[in-house]
């Protein structure tokens, strides 16, 4: 029998909670989680316009489903960014969230990188291969759909960007930046961190406390289909995350709960720092694009990777 209702058959342990429900309380607790997160720092407010990042995975769809339920259509748009990789399309999974996104009369922007930097990712890895640079597809991958997302949320004047980050993201994250000792790395990752530019659109994060397997269940029930091919880059992925991935995983599997309760942590002991935001000053911009770089940087990341392999001249 389900622990929260009591009325229907339990269908699912959530080891974290020690409990068992039936999938209408296992969607419900979802929900109200994600609300929770939102309400508790405050990430955005009804008047607010959001742009939700979409990749098409479980996540986007669940970030998709419960936002698209509480906030107002016509405060909506939904931006897809494909990054052009051999064997791997999204594009059924996104063409299920851009025709839903119509049909509620949301704003659907569809991109890819060879649109904004005239190349797919396939390309630039290639490209950086034959330059002899070492530098991983991941990296190119996020830096730039980072970029260009949001370059579209600021020129369309939306207040936030809307991302899918999971709670088993958010913890592989802030164990990577204590390991670090990155102090503003791990102030700007929690939810009421600096906005250290007047050109970036503050990203919020309402996923950040439910697991992925979570998020993979949500989906299934909904009767989501997502594709299981994973990213041939996966193996290319920086060592350290794989590994604090894999250590993270051992200890939640002895101690179910372990990564809520590390993240919730985190959160806890880094609000004592977001109120001393200006303590972080204002980053400078890059002259090539006129982005934000990082401190002490004239050129940013991207434009010097990307002119290191040949597409900036
Ligand atoms: Fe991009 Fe790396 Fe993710 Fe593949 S695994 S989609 S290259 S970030
Ligand atoms: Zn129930
Ligand atoms: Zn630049």
């Amino acid at each position: 029998m389900c622990s929260s209702c009591g009325v229907s058959n339990a269908v699912i342990l959530q080891r974290h909670s020690g409990r068992l429900l039936c999938s209408k309380c296992f969607m419900e607790d979802i929900r109200s989680r994600v609300l929770g997160e939102v309400r508790k720092y405050d990430m955005f407010r009804p008047n607010d316009r959001l742009l939700l990042a979409v990749s098409g995975g479980k996540d986007s769809f669940v970030l998709f489903d419960i936002i698209s339920g509480i906030h107002e259509s016509g405060r909506l748009g939904v931006i897809t960014v494909s990054e052009g990789i051999e064997g791997y399309s999204r594009e059924e999974d996104i063409a299920w969230v851009l025709s839903r996104s119509r049909e509620l009369g949301i704003d659907c922007i569809k991109t890819s990188f060879r649109d904004v930097v005239g190349h797919d990712l396939k390309d630039l890895v290639s490209m950086s291969v034959k330059s002899d640079l070492n530098v991983s597809p991941c990296t190119f991958c996020g830096m730039i759909r980072r970029r260009i997302v949001n370059k579209y949320a600021r020129e369309l004047g939306y207040d936030k960007v809307v991302t899918a980050h999971n709670l088993d993201d958010e913890s592989q994250t802030a164990f990577i930046n204590l390991l670090r000792g990155d102090l503003n790395r791990l102030l700007q990752s929690h939810p009421r961190g600096p906005k250290l530019s007047e050109l970036f659109v503050r990203r919020v994060k309402p996923l950040r406390k439910v697991y992925e397997w979570e998020c993979a269940l949500y989906a299934y029930l909904n009767g989501f289909k997502f594709q299981e091919v994973e990213c041939p880059y996966i193996v290319s992925r920086p060592t350290l995350r794989a590994k604090v991935r894999e250590y993270l995983y051992r200890l939640e599997a002895v101690r179910p709960g372990t990564l809520l309760r590390f993240l919730n942590f985190v959160d806890e002991l880094m609000i004592n720092y977001t109120g001393n935001v200006d303590i972080l000053p204002h980053l400078p911009t890059c002259k090539v694009c006129g982005e934000p770089t990082a401190y002490n940087r004239s050129i940013c990341k991207t434009c010097e990777l990307l002119t290191k392999v040949g597409v900036l001249k």
